[in-house]
């Protein structure tokens, strides 16, 4: 039986081989310095609602927790769709790109077990690991870091210089040892640029590297799980699932836009998934779970709920002014089974009819719908 070792330059090829774009290892020492930065992130309640953001820093902070026997950690990166920013088309909202086609958890899961599958094949040993991608109590992008694969930018995403950031992190924890001495290490900075920060639609990004989660459009249309706030209505805009505008404008991503998608896995194109926009009208006719959970099988989107995604394309409808929307919309706020979705579709008709529908007007007349909507 053969030594469980493997070199950087064996990782990548069995990376490729599983169309994982890029790969590294790191050691199992605690990221200390991510500690801090993440206690006082927690201290300033930017986690809003997300329970498992608000675990001890020392816990997500330390790899070997999640796997005793482990010698090294695995970070690897994967390339989600590239396309140039898109024209919206009306009656439509926007999917951020990484929700694009597969949920990522299962297809990279696969692809992960597959790279280790192939090594104890090779090595004739078997190996010890555990797989992640997303749901791990770990700081990925710290990881990925210190694995050399980037720098974390001002808008706290994994810049990888010559590939942008618009891919997914995934990791392999095993009891693999890593054969090469010194690894490299992929140094890169923001210098000058601030532009994610300024373009930020919601001013979310309130330091260096410092995300308000509670601000953030992303997490509001997807982790936050109850009603919106007047301002939160009108703060997502267009986004029903998602945001991409701080990787949009950043320079290190414009390259890869304007050429279009690279390589990436068949299960993330456009094609296997809910694509870059949904129709406000058909979401909103979404009226039971079992429905909601065989229309987004396998997508991403499943994780906002039926109850948060119609919440979402309520306010995308009156936000967008997508008169369209108005009859759904009456019969979301009169028989949905979800208060939080009548709420938002009755506070959409109050935008639509006062920016002129009259059916949406009419309907709030026979109703005696006040908006009383705080912003608190
Ligand atoms: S995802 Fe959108 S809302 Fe969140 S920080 Fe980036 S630009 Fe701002
Ligand atoms: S937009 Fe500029 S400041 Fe923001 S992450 Fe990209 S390079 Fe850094």
């Amino acid at each position: 039986m053969q030594s469980k070792k493997i070199s950087l330059t064996r990782l990548k090829e069995l990376a490729k081989a599983q169309g994982l774009t890029l790969a590294s290892f790191t050691g199992l020492a605690p990221l200390e310095s991510s500690v801090k930065a993440l206690n006082d992130w927690q201290r300033a309640g930017y986690a809003g609602e997300m329970a498992y953001m608000q675990r001890a820093p020392e816990l997500l902070c330390t790899p070997q927790n999640l796997l005793p026997e482990a010698r090294s950690m695995v970070s690897l990166a994967v390339l989600y769709e590239q396309q140039a920013v898109l024209e919206r088309p009306h009656g439509s909202g926007r999917v951020a790109r990484y929700a694009w086609g597969n949920d990522y958890h299962s297809v990279l899961k696969a692809r992960l077990v597959n790279l280790v599958r192939t090594l104890e094949a090779q090595m004739g040993a078997l190996i010890t690991f555990k797989v992640f991608s997303d749901a791990v109590p770990l700081l990925e992008r710290a990881v990925a870091e210190r694995a050399g694969l980037g720098f974390i930018g001002k808008n706290s995403l994994l810049i990888s210089p010559g590939t942008g950031s618009l891919f997914f992190l995934a990791e392999v924890l095993w009891d693999v040892e890593i054969e090469d001495s010194v690894l490299p290490v992929l140094a890169g900075t923001c210098g000058t640029c601030s532009r994610c920060i300024e373009a930020c639609p919601t001013a979310a990004i309130v330091a260096d590297k410092t995300i308000d989660a509670r601000r953030c459009i992303s997490y509001l249309t997807i982790e936050k799980r109850t009603e919106f706030k007047l301002w939160e209505r009108r703060a997502i805009g267009e986004w029903v699932f998602g945001c991409d505008v701080c990787q949009e404008v950043c320079p290190f991503n414009h390259a890869t836009l304007k050429r279009g998608a690279p390589q990436h896995l068949a299960e993330f194109d456009r094609s296997q998934g809910a694509g870059p926009f949904l129709e406000l009208s058909e979401i909103l006719a979404i009226r039971d779970d079992a429905a909601f959970r065989k229309r987004f099988e396998k997508s991403p989107l499943l994780r906002a709920k039926r109850r948060g995604l119609l919440r979402n394309a309520a306010c995308v409808a009156a936000n967008t002014l997508a008169e369209v929307c108005v009859p759904v919309l009456i019969d979301a706020a009169s028989s949905d089974s979800e208060e939080m979705v009548r709420t938002h579709a009755l506070w959409a008709l109050s935008e639509l009819g006062k920016a002129g529908s009259r059916v949406a007007t009419q309907y709030l007349d026979k109703v005696q719908f006040h908006d009383d909507t705080e912003d608190a």
